[in-house]
């Protein structure tokens, strides 16, 4: 029996991760939720080369717990899942699974302990991820994404993709049989219920939903990472990444959008200030109407060079004081 309890679905817009573990004294259920797709994307753009040594260390400390049975190897085992369920919530299945599965061959000493505890599938995780999301991205862009200016049906564009496959292999994500209940969920609803046998099945049932649903995906304006918009929505800006001070790019992107228009309209101001006063200069006689119009016809032309970003706001106003 697993030492765990590990399920998801989807309800709503939302997706939710249970679990719990039980090897410990009061085991204490946990629930996540994360608006729709988000635990995919984030695997999607996981760095994941930066923690190959994570599992190279993994890797070292199974082939000596095959030689020793040792405490300390499980330990730097089941130490650095722990750091890696940190990164990522799939991470959390890989280490309850893991912890289980140490616990069994701790009462079964008899078995095949290479079988229960496959070193290689461990060592593999960072090379099988790497491959898995360019999988995933070229999903994102030759299915589902809403601005490929494509007017195909998702059907027909997710033909050719996994066509692609015949000609170009790993170009294409194949779809794997996974196993769903349904069942009633925390909510009270009834949902299509995940329990993974490995973080592959976690990839799977997110893949799927997305395709079934037809999901759009757009590449936010601001990170350059792609997002999952609801139907009617134009959102531009994904709410998703993070900056440095704790804003995500969907706000850093509304306050860039109001500060450009703000600017753009104290310098559209500043033009027809400075225009109506130099008109008034024609009937005062201070200067000739041809003058006027050389005038008025450069300084659009720097006004808009201002507008599309070509001149900084403070440099028109110097040309305007200048001029
Ligand atoms: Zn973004």
């Amino acid at each position: 029996m697993a030492a765990y309890e590990f399920y998801t679905y989807f309800a709503e817009g939302w997706e939710y991760f249970v679990y719990k573990d039980l090897t410990v004294e009061r085991p204490r259920t946990i629930e996540k939720d994360f608006p729709f797709l988000e635990s995919l994307l984030r695997f999607t753009y996981l760095d994941i080369w930066p923690m190959e040594d994570l599992f190279k260390k993994m890797d070292a400390a199974l082939l000596n717990f095959y030689q020793k049975s040792d405490f300390d190897s499980q330990a730097v085992v089941m130490s650095t899942l722990k750091k890696l369920a940190k990164e990522h919530i799939y991470f959390e299945f890989l280490r309850l699974d893991w912890q289980s599965r140490f616990r069994y061959i701790e009462r079964h000493p008899d078995k095949d302990i290479q079988k229960h505890l496959p070193h290689k599938q461990l060592r593999h995780i960072p090379s099988d991820i790497d491959t898995l999301q360019k999988q995933i991205m070229r999903l994102f862009e030759d299915v589902l994404d809403i601005d490929d200016g494509k007017k195909k049906p998702v059907q027909e564009k997710l033909k050719a993709y996994l066509q692609r496959e015949k000609n170009q292999p790993l170009y294409a994500y194949k779809f794997q049989p996974i196993s769903t209940t349904y069942e009633q969920t925390g909510e009270g609803t009834f949902a299509e219920v995940l329990h993974p046998t490995s973080i592959y099945d976690l990839v799977e049932f997110s893949l799927r939903e997305c395709v079934k649903r037809e999901q759009r995906m757009r590449i936010c304006s601001y990170c350059g990472k792609y997002f999952a918009i609801p139907r009617r929505n134009t959102a531009e800006f994904c709410n998703l990444t993070v900056d440095e001070n704790g804003y995500t790019c969907r706000e850093v992107g509304a306050r860039k959008r109001w500060a450009e228009k703000k600017n753009s309209d104290e310098l559209f101001k500043e033009y027809r200030r400075e225009y109506k006063k130099r008109f008034n200069w024609i009937k005062a006689g201070k200067i000739s109407p041809g003058t006027f119009y050389a005038w008025s016809a450069t300084a659009k032309g720097k006004r808009d060079e201002c507008a599309a970003g070509k001149m900084s706001f403070e440099e028109f106003k110097k040309w305007m004081a200048e001029s």
